[in-house]
């Protein structure tokens, strides 16, 4: 198996969503259900067409809000305003091992993630762990052009100034490490993989771990 020393990694970048808390906890079933009311309610798309047009936009953009905003002329921000106006507090609170995890690893820690800054930090606030990363890069850094766009990818490894071969990543979709890999990145996949999954292909994935505290084991066994 690789060692992760091998590559001299200097930056590892988390995913946000379902890759920092577990999907269990259930808040992206409520942003979920916030982006079918904005479909409807906002856009004026019949509920009966939202599926369908989700789970399309989904599969070619990564997201559906890239899906609304080429073809529905989206307010990119108004929507995410929308969509992330939820109280967090509710569904997530501090996580003493991911902050012990996160605080044994010497290495800069970012946030790559296809959601706004604001809600970002509010997440980051509720599980305890906001003071690890240095940088945090949402979806106005990445201007619409969203994970698993390959210059989503590019455009971080340019502003940290190093390349994809310094960069370990972790989300819990692995079509979200594939263009990571392309670069030369470690890549982990976090949770349940693509067993849980319909939508996804287990293709440019080095590592699975069940949950992200288990990122301490892989570096234990392969030292940065
Ligand atoms: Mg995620």
């Amino acid at each position: 198996m690789m060692r992760v020393n091998d590559r001299g990694i200097n930056h590892i970048l988390f995913d946000l969503d379902e890759t920092l808390y577990p999907k269990e906890l259930g808040l992206m079933a409520v942003v979920s259900q916030r982006i079918n009311d904005y479909m409807r309610l906002r856009l004026g798309i019949p509920a009966s067409q939202v599926p369908e047009l989700r789970k399309r936009y989904y599969r070619r953009y990564g997201t559906t809000s890239r899906g609304l905003y080429l073809h529905h002329h989206l307010d990119a921000h108004d929507y995410l305003v929308y969509v992330h106006d939820l109280p967090v507090e509710e569904y997530l609170s501090p996580d003493p091992l991911l902050d012990e995890v996160l605080d044994g690893i010497e290495v800069e820690k970012a946030v790559f993630t296809n959601s706004p800054q604001e809600y970002v930090q509010r997440v980051l606030r509720a599980l305890g762990v906001e003071r690890h990363f240095d940088r945090i890069f949402d979806i106005y850094f990445l201007e619409q052009i969203n994970k698993p766009d390959k210059r989503a990818y590019l455009k971080v490894i340019e502003a940290l100034e190093t390349d994809g071969q310094d960069c370990l990543i972790l989300d819990d979709l692995a079509r979200n490490l594939k263009p990571g890999k392309d670069l030369g990145m470690v890549t982990v996949l976090v949770g349940d993989g693509p067993k849980g999954s319909l939508w996804e292909k287990e293709e440019g994935v080095d590592f699975v771990i069940p949950k992200v505290t288990e990122l301490g084991n892989i570096l234990r066994i392969h030292p940065l």
